[in-house]
């Protein structure tokens, strides 16, 4: 199969765009960071490249650089903002990889000894995610 094109009405353009809202958590010139509304643990964070691209599959190396980059600042600080054991990073791509959203992302999240992730797909509470939101964005260096 080959990448299909980029869609520039998915969601995570729009958010960028300003024109969904998000819990905005870090921004550079070339990505920006916010929670996830449906988190699987407290502090579950995405981050995405400000150029559009769909996934790995099609993502210039330069961009996948500048993300990852952005997501070792935002793991040390969830380490640090929910005292964590560990972190997760999940990257999925294509609908048979588990991707939903076709901007590419990182997901980054703070994990607890002998603690699973929850289900995903599940909203989460605004008001806790604003917060966590804010608790994580006071760590980044
Ligand atoms: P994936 O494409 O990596 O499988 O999943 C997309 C992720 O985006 C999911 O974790 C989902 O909870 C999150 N998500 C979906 N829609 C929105 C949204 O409108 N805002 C935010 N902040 N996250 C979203």
């Amino acid at each position: 199969m080959t990448t299909p094109e980029y869609d520039n009405d998915n969601i995570f353009a729009k958010i960028l765009r300003g024109e969904m809202p998000s819990f905005k958590v870090y921004e550079d010139d070339h990505t920006y960071a916010f929670m996830d509304i449906m988190p699987r643990a407290p502090g579950h964070c995405l981050v995405i490249p400000k150029v559009p691209c769909r996934n790995l599959l099609d993502a210039d190396t330069e961009s996948l650089g500048h993300v990852i980059a952005t997501a070792q600042k935002i793991a040390r600080a969830g380490m640090k903002a929910f005292d964590a054991d560990g972190i997760t990073v999940q990257q999925f791509n294509e609908d048979a990889g588990g991707q939903i959203v076709f901007h590419y992302h990182v997901h980054v999240i703070p994990r607890h000894e002998g603690v699973k992730m929850g289900p995903p797909g599940v909203m989460g509470d605004m008001d806790e995610i604003k917060a966590n939101g804010e608790k994580l964005a006071a760590e980044v260096l």
